[in-house]
């Protein structure tokens, strides 16, 4: 069974006659016929066909992928200014970057919004497609009523609970979306407790927090206990696979402007958690960052 792949290939691809002795060959002499530079990208959609890149080496000129008007050159440059991290990333895997790229300009532009200490949302931003969490009530854990998210990411909230729910695990609800109004009142209250500069360190001035957004939420004791609770430990594993990401991770308070908030987690898409795993460390603020200076260029580069 393992064996027939291997010699159906080259028929399967129609390979120049030529080119079968050659190749068989080589297979013959290699332990791994699966290792050949296929790339690492892993996720089936960009695998380039058989041995084709072998013999054409990529050259600054060829455009990585079909669906932009944009060569490797290009790219680079605009990766330039990105994290160096990042930019190695997309330096090797260029045609994975632009297919997660174009599905993300896909979706709308609110969904990837860079909300943070220096990009407020207007004081009238409210989302228009809210759902109160009540009426799931069955297969939520709600800290209270009255809790509201935004229609597009119940789906993934509920495959997210489902999923924890079949390892043992509930994931208790507490604060979901927030208005302008009542962010206002909060910050004010922090004021009043900590001083100014404290509260800005754990709390948003109105307009500048994710939870204005409606998709941002907050699980559990809103605690750093949280952490290490069942609910924190799953959902720091597991949340990426269900498009929710965590907003204010440990160590990242110069970049992210907040102290560590293992309970904050903003609903991204599955699509943008995978580009922030695979180009951005996994760093939400680097690739909401990134997205919000180059996706008016991405979009034109689309052809
Ligand atoms: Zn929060």
């Amino acid at each position: 069974m393992e064996v027939s792949p291997n010699a159906y290939r080259p028929h399967r691809y129609l390979l120049p006659a030529l080119l079968l002795p050659v190749l068989l060959l080589a297979l013959a002499g290699c332990g791994d016929p699966a290792a050949p530079a296929a790339g690492g990208a892993g996720t089936g959609g960009a695998g380039d066909s058989g041995g084709a890149g072998e013999s054409a080496p990529a050259t600054p000129e060829l455009e990585p992928h079909p669906d932009f008007t944009m060569t490797q050159a290009e790219l680079e440059a605009l990766t330039a200014n990105a994290p160096r991290a990042a930019r190695a990333a997309v330096a090797e895997k260029p045609q994975y970057f632009l297919e997660l790229a174009a599905q993300l300009l896909a979706l709308p532009s609110v969904q990837l919004r860079l909300v943070d200490k220096d990009h407020a949302l207007p004081a009238d931003a409210v989302p228009d497609d809210l759902v109160v969490l009540d009426r799931y009530a069955d297969v939520l854990t709600l800290n209270r009523s009255g809790l509201s998210l935004r229609a597009a990411l119940i789906p993934d909230l509920l495959a997210m609970v489902e999923a924890a729910r079949q390892d043992g695990i509930l994931l208790p609800i507490s604060s979901t979306y927030r208005s302008y109004e009542y962010q206002a009142g909060l910050f004010e209250r922090h004021v009043e407790n900590l001083g100014e500069e404290q509260a800005a360190r754990v709390s948003a001035r109105p307009g500048t927090s994710q939870h204005q957004l409606g998709t941002a939420l907050d699980f559990g004791s809103i605690t750093l206990e949280f952490a290490d609770t069942a609910a924190g430990e799953w959902l720091a594993a597991h949340a990426r696979d269900y498009g929710f990401s965590m907003s204010y991770p440990d160590g990242y308070e110069e970049l992210t402007g907040y102290s560590y908030e293992p309970w904050h987690f903003r609903w991204i898409g599955r699509t943008a958690t995978g580009m922030e795993t695979a180009f951005f460390d996994g760093l939400q603020q680097h690739m909401l960052e990134f997205w919000n200076e180059h996706e008016a260029e991405l979009r034109r580069k689309l052809k």
